[in-house]
C-alpha cells in the first residue's frame, strides 16, 4: 500500500498540473481519505494538518501518505502548527521505509481552500530551516467540500508559490 504510487494509476484520485511543467502531482486516494477525516465541518472544528510522504522522480510528484495531526499541536480555528518532535518523528519513520518528506498539509474553515499569505510565509520558513536538499515543498489545503474541489495543492520553490490545477481521476 506505501508504495502504490509506483503501481497502477488507479490507486490515484487525484492528479495536478502546473503549466509549463511536465512533472505531474499524483495524490494517493488514502490520502485523500486522511485529509477528508479533518475537514472543519463544525462551527468550532479547529485546524489540523500534519507532513506529507512519497515519491519525486522526473516525471511526477507522487504523494503516498500523510501523517498528522499530533498530540501536542498548536491548534485553533484559523491555526495549525505540528508539534516539532512528532513531525520530525513521522519524517524520520517514514524515510526509513524509503518515502520522502514532501511537505506539509492543512485544513482551512472554508469551502474551497486558499493559500493565505501566512501560509506562504510559514512554507518559506520550512524551506529556510528544513535540512532537506530539496528547496521545493508541497503544501495541501483541505476545505470543507469533499472531493477535489475542496482541495488546493501549492509548491513553494525560489520564494514563489505555484498553485497546481487538480483534476479527479476516474475510478
Ligand atoms: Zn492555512
Amino acid at each position: 500500500m506505501i508504495f502504490a504510487c509506483r503501481e497502477a494509476p488507479s490507486n490515484h484520485l487525484v492528479v495536478g498540473r502546473i503549466e509549463g511543467i511536465s512533472q505531474e502531482l499524483l495524490i494517493e486516494r488514502s490520502v485523500l481519505k486522511h485529509l477528508s477525516r479533518y475537514r472543519q465541518l463544525t462551527p468550532w472544528s479547529t485546524e489540523a494538518g500534519g507532513q506529507l510522504f512519497g515519491t519525486i522522480d522526473t516525471d511526477k510528484v507522487c504523494v503516498a501518505e500523510a501523517a498528522g495531526p499530533y498530540a501536542g499541536d498548536d491548534r485553533s480555528r484559523y491555526r495549525y502548527r505540528s508539534n516539532p518532535v512528532a513531525a520530525q518523528c513521522a519524517i524520520d519513520q517514514r524515510f526509513q521505509r524509503g518515502l520522502l518528506y514532501l511537505g506539509e498539509w492543512h485544513s482551512h474553515a472554508e469551502n474551497q481552500p486558499n493559500a493565505s499569505g501566512l501560509d506562504d510565509d510559514a512554507m518559506r520558513r520550512l524551506i529556510a530551516n528544513s535540512r532537506l536538499n530539496s528547496n521545493t515543498l508541497l503544501m495541501l489545503i483541505v476545505g470543507r467540500t469533499l472531493g477535489v474541489d475542496g482541495l488546493s495543492a501549492w509548491s513553494i520553490a525560489n520564494a514563489r508559490a505555484y498553485q497546481w490545477q487538480l483534476q479527479a481521476l476516474k475510478k
